[in-house]
């Protein structure tokens, strides 16, 4: 440099412009210029000399440089490339090509080389003007992989875990080609970090202080501290590790990016690296945000997912926003009945597709000022405007009609549907309370005391109801103890064959014997021990009394069959027949005296697990009736695939024959039914002489009902057997 600045410096004359010798352009160029510039010799390779760029680029001193070849810098097993690109660099214009030079230490960067040849006192050598292109490689390959990282950020079809995860990962790839790096995003928590999401690659994982998502490890030297310090992109190597990282920030939560990698032959980043991971940051930022955004929405906007209804957050805002404005309002909870059956026995998905079916009923039903949320599972809240009762029943009556058509189930072609009902608990505001949680509480105890009485109840909240909820507690308590103090008791009523007025069976129906509340019918309690569950060993306890009891009929002289009631529950429980089939072994002459009744509802949609149940109860000698028929859903799917040998038509229908044709058209309809499947048939709850001689010019088999015998106990009905029979007085 001194020559230079000797020639180039100021001169006394400014007459003379300078001259630009040859010499001059030579040290100029080959000494200031950032491009690599080497002479080396075409037939040897031998480096004749190389400029401070040369120096810096290849980690050899110039002198160094002066020792080696041109092959030297090259990667091993690439003669023959050498060879064409010096014969290419003889041509007139020179060649020019990319390729891979290595330095000193190994380590290797992309190159772009312009050579050509030129004759110097009679040798011939070559003239290399060398870049380092592994930058516009960096950008060509961090364009690429931005490209990516944002398709992997918005692609719908990227479930929101994974989403990250392949972020990150085509985030890494992106640094440097080559070394690999775990990329993680975490959250600084009271001193520590705390990975939210990591690349798996164990080993730098471990020395670099990371370790799976939710690994907690202190701030203090590590990575992310760098970054928040410097409250940018940032980039570093040493000895043991390179990293880099950037500060995400979304609303108030702060974010790290960080890429560590443990490779001793991690680079140094670049600025490009860091633009890189800066964009990267921006891209996880709108991205975290998007998706807390939505997190939000649900949260604060309060939408359930399934039914895209508001969900409980939803619904307490809006109370809450009755009562700030001082309005009186009236929350309904709905609870399907029996649900957790549908679901058990038909998976998740057709449940769900009746949730979101009910919930479109619902949706469809709302009146202005109305508002209905899913709180959880099957249950929804309803909240109406004002308290007024009159008013209140009107709506809860509409609402209540909703569940009088049947729900899809949500198979392809929409043929599948289910009946379903559901129990209503009402409380108002202010009246029932002036917070949300307090009004819903009591709506629930409500909504219990509904359900208690049976399925497709509604039930304010009263003193009556605050009774209730310590009641039921007691009842549980009691339930339990009742069998073991043997407080149940089967009462028998007969049902009459309709050709000749004899009895041809008797069905066992259950009595409690309540220390304190006295004989309770099991409309008290069996709904009850459904719920609880224990309605399980209750009907183990009634079929063993009735298997007990059959005997005496038989003394009697009776040849009829006795039925008792199965829930669906102890049918759904395996273990009921072969139990049975145990205690029958022990009794075999009550196989053939034996039947049980069962209800078509909800819990008996596992077609396969009931089916093989009845079948193995008519192997034991069994026969089976389907109870309360017509009132419960996919009947004819029943009589199509069970093996039912009784149809039972529900009370509700017989109670019209008298005053209504079309229930005496329904009773017809399902006895012509009943006669295609081959089933015997019984009008339940028969009550009158009109009803009864009506019967006797259908189809039907036999009749049950007050106006034949109420039910009454064993002694009770034994004497009338033995007196001849029940009298049964008909105009
Ligand atoms: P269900 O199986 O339909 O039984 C017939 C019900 O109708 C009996 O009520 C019977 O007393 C009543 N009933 C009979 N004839 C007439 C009539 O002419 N008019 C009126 N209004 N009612 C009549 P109960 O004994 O109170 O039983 C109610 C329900 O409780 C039964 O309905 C059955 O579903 C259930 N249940 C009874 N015993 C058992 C049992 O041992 N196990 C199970 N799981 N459920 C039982
Ligand atoms: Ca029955
Ligand atoms: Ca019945």
């Amino acid at each position: 440099m001194r020559r230079v600045a000797g020639t180039l410096g100021p001169r006394s004359s400014a007459h003379e412009p300078p001259q630009i010798t040859a010499r001059v352009r030579y040290d100029l160029f080959f000494g200031i210029t950032t491009e690599i510039i080497l002479f080396s010799d075409q037939r040897t390779l031998r480096i004749l000399d190389a400029n401070d760029a040369a120096a810096r680029a290849y980690g050899y001193t110039r002198a160094e440089l002066r020792q080696i070849t041109v092959a030297d810098l090259r990667l091993p097993g690439t003669e023959a490339i050498i060879a064409r690109n010096v014969i290419d660099a003889a041509a007139a214009q020179g060649t020019m090509f990319e390729t891979i030079h290595v330095r000193k230490d190994g380590t290797t960067f992309p190159v772009e080389v312009l050579a050509r040849t030129a004759w110097v006192e009679g040798d011939r050598i070559i003239i290399s003007s060398i870049r380092d292109v592994s930058q516009r490689h960096r950008a060509a390959h961090h364009a690429q992989r931005l490209t990516e990282v944002w398709r992997l950020a918005t692609d719908p079809a990227i479930d929101e875990e994974s989403r990250l995860f392949a972020m990150l990962r085509a985030g890494a790839a992106g640094i440097a080609a080559g070394v690999r790096f775990v990329a993680r995003l975490s959250h600084v928590e009271g001193g520590d970090v705390v990975i939210d999401a990591v690349t798996p690659e164990p080993r730098a994982a471990t020395e670099s202080g990371g370790g799976p998502a939710g690994t907690r490890f202190p701030l203090e030297g590590s990575v992310e501290a760098r970054v928040l310090r410097a409250r940018r992109s940032i980039g570093w190597s040493d000895e043991s590790s390179s990293a880099i990282g950037v500060p995400v920030d979304v609303a108030e939560e702060r974010y790290v990016l960080a890429f560590v990698s443990d490779a001793p032959e991690a680079e140094r980043f670049t600025a490009e690296d860091e633009a890189f991971v800066e964009i990267l940051g921006g891209f996880f930022a709108s991205r975290l945000s998007q998706s807390r955004l939505r997190r939000q929405l649900v949260h604060q906007i309060g939408h359930d997912r399934l039914t895209a209804l508001p969900n409980r957050a939803g619904l307490r805002q809006a109370v809450h926003h009755a009562i700030d404005e001082q309005h009186a309002c009236t929350l309904v909870v709905i609870d399907l009945d029996a649900f957790d059956a549908v679901n058990e026995a038909l998976g998740h998905l057709v449940a769900d597709a009746v949730l979101v079916e009910v919930g479109a009923a619902f949706a469809a039903e709302l009146q202005p000022g109305e508002l209905v949320a899913r709180l959880e599972g099957d249950s929804f809240g309803l909240l109406l405007p004002g308290n007024d009762r009159a008013t209140t029943q009107r709506r809860v009556d509409a609402w209540h009609a909703i569940f009088e058509r049947p729900f899809g189930l949500g198979d392809r072609d929409g043929r599948m549907s289910a009946r379903v009902t559901a129990g209503f608990g009402i409380a108002t505001s202010p009246d029932d309370g002036t917070t949300f949680e307090k009004i819903l509480t009591n709506a629930t105890s409500a909504l219990r005391a509904a359900k208690a009485r049976g399925p497709g109840r509604v039930a304010y909240f009263d003193r009556e109801i605050e009774r209730l909820v310590s009641h039921r507690r007691v009842l549980r308590a009691e339930l339990r103890d009742a069998i073991e103090r043997d407080e149940f008791e089967l009462f028998y009523q007969p049902t009459v064959s309709l050709a000749t007025m004899r009895v041809t069976g008797a069905e066992a129906l259950l009595r409690w014997n309540h220390p304190v509340r006295g004989l309770l019918a099991p409309d008290e309690f069996i709904p009850f021990a459904q719920q609880e569950g224990s309605i399980r060993d209750i009907d183990r306890w009634v079929a063993q009394r009735t298997i007990g009891q059959i005997g005496a009929f038989a003394d009697a002289g009776a040849g009829f069959r006795c039925y008792f009631n199965l829930s669906a529950r102890t049918i759904d429980d395996g273990e009921f027949v072969t139990w049975l089939g145990e205690v029958l072994a022990l009794h075999p002459q009550a196989s053939d005296k034996l039947g049980v009744e069962i209800t078509e509802n909800a819990a008996m949609l596992d077609f396969e697990r009931t089916q093989d149940a009845l079948l193995e109860l008519r192997r034991l000698g069994l026969r089976i009736a389907i109870d309360d028929f017509g009132t419960g859903y996919s009947s004819l799917a029943y009589l199509k695939r069970f093996p039912i040998d009784v149809m039972k038509i529900d009370r509700s229908f017989v109670e019209g024959i008298g005053r209504d044709a079309n229930d005496r058209a329904l009773v017809e309809t399902l006895l012509a039914i009943a006669a295609q499947f081959g089933c015997a048939t019984v009008a339940e709850g028969v009550e009158t002489a009109e009803q009864i001689e009506w019967l006797r010019g259908t189809t039907c088999t036999a009749a049950q009902g007050y106006f034949i015998a109420r039910p009454m106990r064993l002694a009770a009905f034994v004497a009338s057997l033995q007196g001849g029979g029940f009298d049964v007085r008909l105009t």
